[in-house]
């Protein structure tokens, strides 16, 4: 079996058993990439070269008797929101266009640590706003299921790359479910860690509150362990949990939900879901309640009222820290012929370097924190943002984890809603409650739907630090679907 079709606790283990090498398994993927990249444009910068430096890295230390983590030497995609030392850092705009960070983020210093070789930048909506990478001022990225379909987003390039056996891990960020909304329509698994379980520093902000760094992977375990490698305290983010990280690998390996309490969310199903979603939720509840979990319907009323909420807070908050591109600090700098005024230059460099879906955010942001409008609307939204933290503070002292669909639909097609906010925003629908309170949620694939045979998500929540819960019910869910389809769900990437 070729190196890309294994997972990456298949390829730790052959490493450690000195069968093949690091080196061998960064070419591996470094020929992945060529093959498979120019139809998916997952990466906005691939730097084969350091990679491989890298892998001889691992390899000589390895060589040398050193006791080395267990994912070292395995390739991973990053997304192009984290700062690195060696690599540009865009977040998919034009306004960081060449920018070369003077500094890791803690997320990027961990992956090094841990010894995986990174081999690129993976693209993604610009500054990590939309649903479908559409919004990266580079290019669109597309699903490895069907080259005519959205990959997801706004880590679309991290889940095409795995889902595309490109890489088999690789990191995201998820603000309103960018992690989990890409890992549902692209077939694979991908966690938001509870907030403030995995650093912020030296991940470019989009809506501070909410920024959450997570993993993808074509299996629970592989998540599990990358989310182990990078997570936990960090002194240099002020809401980083002081914490021990959630045993989230030892979770992975007990796939058992017998006795577990799980409630399915009573508002997420229904009307404005495609059939074939809702027909994979059904089994996934069926198949929940065959695994001797009980299953219950839970209400949580306050969770229709999210995606309102989530689109005055996190505005508000990327008005602010997008305030920081002011054409003197960082990347492009627009009209500076020595005739205009700071002020000007900011203004110029401004327009020319976002993109319409920035401009729009930034726009809705300063109007919903003016004087005068400030309590109406953000105000507002927190007083929502709170009563949903109460709707899952009581669904768990019923239930051990809530589930629901992750995504209303499957992949739709490039191009289909780019000019149609509202419905982009949709997107995350399921996705978004998890993000305002805080908690803990996965997406792990639960079959293809009927209509179209393209993969569908089941999202598990877990209460704040309860990261461990939604990896023994992924696990389980995985294993059983594993055994009643013989095989995992996705064997190939269709449309490669
Ligand atoms: N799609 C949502 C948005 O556009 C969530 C993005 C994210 O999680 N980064 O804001």
């Amino acid at each position: 079996m070729s190196l890309t079709r294994k997972s990456a606790a298949e390829l730790a283990a052959l490493m450690a058993s000195g069968e093949v090498s690091a080196v061998e398994v960064t070419q591996a993927h470094l020929d992945r990439v060529a093959e498979v990249d120019p139809k998916i444009n997952a990466f906005l910068h691939v730097d084969a070269e350091a990679a491989l430096e890298q892998a001889r890295a691992i390899d000589a230390r390895r060589a040398a008797g050193e006791e080395l983590g267990p994912l070292a030497g395995v390739p991973i995609a990053h997304k192009d929101v984290f700062t690195t030392i060696d690599m540009p850092t865009t977040a998919g705009s034009r306004i960081l266009e060449g920018w070369r960070p003077p500094y890791d983020a803690t997320v990027t210093r961990r992956l090094r640590e841990a010894g995986l070789v990174i081999l690129g930048k993976t693209n993604l909506d610009e500054f990590a706003m939309g649903s479908s990478t559409e919004n990266s001022a580079y290019f669109p990225t597309r699903n490895p299921w069907d080259l005519s379909r959205v990959p997801g987003g706004s880590s679309g390039g991290s889940s095409a790359a795995v889902a595309g056996y490109v890489t088999p891990l690789s990191t995201g960020t998820d603000t309103g479910g960018s992690i989990r909304q890409p890992a549902a329509v692209t077939g694979i698994v991908g966690m938001k860690p509870t907030y403030g379980g995995s650093s912020r520093y030296g991940l470019i902000a989009f809506a501070s509150s909410l920024d959450t760094p997570g993993p993808f992977a074509r299996n629970v375990l592989d998540a599990a362990l990358l989310h182990e490698a990078f997570s936990g305290h960090d002194p240099l983010d002020s809401t980083s949990i002081d914490a021990p990280v959630p045993p989230v690998v030892e979770a992975a390996r007990h796939p058992d939900v017998a006795g577990l309490r799980v409630g399915v969310v009573k508002e997420f199903a229904g009307e404005g879901y495609q059939q074939g979603v809702l027909n994979r939720f059904h089994d996934s509840v069926e198949l929940l309640e065959s695994l001797g979990a009980k299953v219950v319907e839970v209400s949580c009323p306050s969770f229709t009222t999210a995606l309102p909420a989530y689109y005055l807070i996190a505005p508000s908050e990327c008005s602010s820290n997008l305030a920081r591109f002011d054409a003197m600090r960082y990347g492009l700098r627009v009209g500076d012929d020595g005739t205009r005024s700071a002020e000007e230059v900011m203004a110029l460099t401004r327009a020319a370097g976002f993109g319409p879906e920035v401009k729009r955010r930034i726009m809705l942001g300063t109007y919903a924190l003016s004087s005068g409008y400030y309590d109406a609307y953000y105000g507002q939204a927190q007083k929502v943002r709170t009563l949903i933290a109460r709707d899952f503070e009581a669904a768990f002292q019923q239930v051990d984890v809530l589930i629901s669909p992750t995504t209303p639909t499957t992949a739709f097609p490039i191009g289909e809603r780019a000019d149609d906010p509202m419905a982009m925003y949709l997107a995350d629908l399921c996705t978004i409650p998890a993000n305002l309170a805080g908690n803990a949620a996965i997406s792990v694939p639960c079959g293809l739907a009927d209509e179209d045979g393209l993969p569908v998500g089941l999202q598990i929540m877990a209460p704040v630090l309860g990261d461990d819960r939604c990896y023994r019910v992924g696990a389980a869910v995985e294993k059983a679907f594993e055994s009643r389809w013989n095989g995992p769900l996705l064997k190939e990437a269709p449309a490669l």
